[in-house]
């Protein structure tokens, strides 16, 4: 049942500066016929149905070196729906599963170790030996995709597929906004970045009554700053050389023509989300938020980041990582959207599987807030 599949594969590992492209951002990429096996023991075999364009995926495709593990060639994608197509041996009937039920597979697959801790406690995401599916195994950009059958959490009913696809990214969110967290009513909270981590970040936020504030650089204002505004969130444009904390202590005028940020306080906020990468943003991250606040950390970064560490100590602030997430954060992540705390629908644009390449491109050089590839899925 050996089949030869269309996929979208990592093959360079050239660094690109998106800023300064020298030729197509997407020349670490190329889509090709590849072979896909049958399912071996525990494994399924699944057609993609939409499956989402994650900010690591463009990451490892510029060449980043927080990506330089990842082993090339590779499939990559992680952010999914797929429909289940056959078992392999002993994977048949795994949590009531069947052959056409749709499901989102949780990229982080944990050791199983007894003795690895992250496993025991069923967070994958804090396993040191997790593999993660699109990076350490061949993913989702692909006609057809095997993975392990424990990985798949079934599509809440009333859900759709493309939904599904958001799942993913959603679920990292949300474990960092509402488990990491403490959002209330009445608080200002700052998400730095405005990729699609940083906007969905701020939609948690809002659902959770909080007033948001999205930061981005210039090249952001005509798409995703543009769409963050729509959605009721303060736009604040970081220019070169330009921080956060001094922006929020100049003034910056709200939505609803008030101060953002505490008064008082010199516009300091009560929680900031961070989701830029930008290593100068999370430098200077506790400089903006008030004595005892939340700094969120979500990105990851290419470099070391200078940190004020006596600074940080005297200011009684909590800052937590969030790496990943776990099937309970899935099933979090799918009661969001049934409940409508979060809508993919205004960030969503769908392409066509055979437009893969634009859809990348797209992606890296900011264009669209989110990226949906149509792989089996109706457009
Ligand atoms: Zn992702
Ligand atoms: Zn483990």
């Amino acid at each position: 049942m050996t089949d030869t599949v269309t996929a979208l594969r990592l093959l360079g590992s050239e660094a690109i500066d998106p800023f300064d492209p020298k030729g197509p951002l997407t020349r670490n990429l190329a889509v090709e016929r590849v072979r896909v096996g049958e399912p071996g023991p525990g494994e399924v075999l699944v057609e993609p149905l939409f499956v989402g364009v994650c900010g690591s995926d463009g990451s490892a495709s510029l060449g980043k070196s927080n990506f330089s593990w990842v082993k090339r060639p590779r499939t990559i994608g992680h952010e999914c729906s797929v429909r289940i197509v056959a078992f392999g041996p002993g994977a048949e009937g795994y949590g009531g599963l069947k052959a056409g039920d749709v499901v989102c597979p949780v990229p982080m697959r944990g050791c199983g170790d007894p003795r690895c801790r992250g496993c025991r406690n069923g967070r994958w995401n804090y396993c040191r030996r997790k593999q993660i599916l699109g990076f350490h195994r061949d993913g989702a950009l692909a006609q057809r995709m095997v993975l392990e059958v424990d990985r798949c959490v079934p599509l809440r009913a009333g859900l759709t597929a493309l939904q599904g696809a958001v799942v993913e990214p959603l679920s990292v969110v949300a474990q960092g906004v509402l488990r990491k967290c403490t959002i209330r009513p009445g608080m200002d909270v700052v998400v730095t970045g405005c990729g699609i981590m940083g906007l969905i970040a701020a939609e948690l936020c809002k659902s959770a009554g909080a007033r948001v504030a999205v930061t981005g650089i210039e090249r952001d204002r005509e798409v995703r700053l543009k769409l963050a505004q729509e959605r009721g969130f303060t736009p604040i444009v970081i220019g070169p050389g330009e921080t956060l904390h001094e922006k929020l202590k100049a003034g910056v005028e709200a939505l609803d023509g008030t101060r953002f940020g505490d008064d008082f306080e010199g516009g300091l906020v009560d929680a900031l989300i961070e989701c830029s990468g930008a290593p100068q943003a999370l430098a200077t991250a506790g400089l903006g938020v008030h004595l005892e606040g939340q700094i969120c950390v979500i990105a990851t970064y290419p470099s070391s980041v200078p940190f004020e560490a006596t600074a940080f100590t005297r200011s009684g602030q909590v800052m937590s990582g969030v790496m990943g997430s776990s099937r309970e954060d899935f099933e979090t992540a799918m009661l969001l959207i049934e409940r409508g705390a979060f809508a993919i629908e205004p960030y969503a644009q769908v392409y066509a599987f055979d437009r893969v390449l634009e859809a990348m491109d797209d992606s890296m050089a900011a264009r669209t807030p989110k990226a949906i590839m149509a792989v089996n899925g109706r457009a």
